[in-house]
């Protein structure tokens, strides 16, 4: 299908499975039309058509030139992709998805993630898709790992939530500076010890919901580097276009 639309190719991905999964239409959770998937063609065509985007931060970019990579040093991410802006209808979404633990709306994410530019050739050379980690306190608060239901999505032999691990969370990242998200998240994930040897000289795909300034993904990117991972991929659904101390 080379000329289809975006929401064409993601329909006649997923319709099989949504047949064979026997799931009912409901609303889509954007606009509310009935029947749907979690997310109607309609607003897949009109909200998530693909921008150009840095290739190592993922920011929107309409110069040749990335702010943020000229002022982030240095960087531990080869490449980073993300689906979508974070921004409406989207935000609403990605809260929707993570406070209410929607599986359905995990899965249309996911799917969205996979159509986004160079995604599919980078989970298929990963050996690993590995989820951003969450401390054990905010694993229990929330009851899942959203990253780790989309990479589970995104790869389900690949997926990973054990291969990194992260401190306890001292303070929320919501609204800190990029100075304090920096310094808050150093030298706060490693690799578990035990599986080193699925991780040296190995290409990785590191999986998050959301990027704000990529602090947190640069230094998780930075353990898979410092364990021996050859190329570290950061993959987004939603990209904050406008980071704090920009
Ligand atoms: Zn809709
Ligand atoms: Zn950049």
């Amino acid at each position: 299908m080379p000329h289809a639309s975006l929401a064409q190719r993601l329909w006649a991905r997923t319709e099989g499975t949504w047949l064979r999964a026997k799931h009912w239409p409901s609303l889509c959770h954007i606009c509310q039309a009935w029947p749907s998937q979690a997310l109607c063609s309609g607003c897949v065509e009109r909200f998530a058509q693909p921008l150009t985007r840095c290739p190592t931060c993922a920011l929107a970019l309409d110069t040749p030139h990335c702010s943020q990579c000229a002022t982030t040093h240095p960087l531990f991410l080869d490449a980073c992709l993300a689906a979508v802006s974070y921004q409406f209808p989207w935000s609403d979404c990605v809260t929707r998805f993570k406070f209410q633990a929607d599986p359905g709306l995990g899965r249309s994410l996911a799917e969205l993630m996979r159509h986004a530019p160079w995604v599919e050739p980078a989970l298929e050379r990963a050996s690993r898709v590995v989820a951003m980690p969450l401390s054990r306190t905010r694993l229990r608060e929330r009851g899942f790992n959203q990253a780790f239901e989309l990479a589970r999505h995104l790869a389900h032999d690949k997926a990973d939530a054990h291969t990194l691990q992260r401190t306890e969370q001292s303070a929320h990242q919501v609204g800190a500076s990029r100075d304090d998200r920096l310094a808050n998240v150093r030298d706060a994930f490693w690799v578990d010890p035990a599986r080193l040897g699925d991780v040296r000289g190995q290409r990785m795909v590191l999986v998050d919901d959301v990027m704000t300034t990529g602090a947190s993904l640069n230094e998780a990117a930075r353990a898979l580097k410092a364990a021996g991972a050859t190329h570290v991929t950061g993959l987004v659904f939603a990209r904050t276009e406008a980071p704090p101390d920009r």
